[in-house]
């Protein structure tokens, strides 16, 4: 798919129908785990990351991996989720978008919303900067922003 990243976390279970891990005896179970800091969401967002993190480790490790979980901050609770084929197109999808944004140089619009204020890829997304108002104003709540 083109991309790359780092699990939070991927748990190895002992299962005989697993993979071989080298250094471990037997064979295991591919699990990853997302962290986040807020609660579940309405929309897709998280889940969607969760199946591309399992996408790539099931092209690393050759295997599949049916299910992963989210482990939300604020409730302090983790959700299994079930990655079916589906959930596998959708992320194909997306990045396919994302690759054709990207060959025509084309950066999409955003709207920022409150989950921007956690999100780590602020300051490379400046979500502001999609709001249309005049230089002098973005300058002028810039340096608001740092006083
Ligand atoms: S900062 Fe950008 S990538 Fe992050 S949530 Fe906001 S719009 Fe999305």
């Amino acid at each position: 798919m083109g991309v790359r990243g780092e699990c939070d976390l991927v748990e190895f279970c002992k299962d005989e129908d697993g993979i071989h891990l080298n250094g471990h005896r037997g064979t295991y179970s591919v699990f990853p785990v997302e962290y986040k800091k807020g609660k579940p969401k309405a929309t897709k967002e998280d889940i969607l990351q969760l199946v591309a993190q399992a996408i790539c480790l099931e092209e690393m490790f050759c295997t599949e991996i049916p299910e992963g979980a989210i482990f939300y901050g604020e409730t302090r609770h983790r959700e299994n989720i079930v990655i079916d084929e589906d959930l596998k197109k959708e992320v194909r999808k997306m990045f396919e978008e994302m690759h054709q944004y990207y060959s025509r140089s084309y950066t999409p619009k955003v709207k920022f919303s409150k989950s921007c204020n956690a999100c780590s890829l602020r300051e490379v997304c400046v979500p502001k900067l999609g709001k249309k108002k005049s230089v002098k104003e973005y300058i002028n709540n810039m340096l608001e922003d740092e006083v």
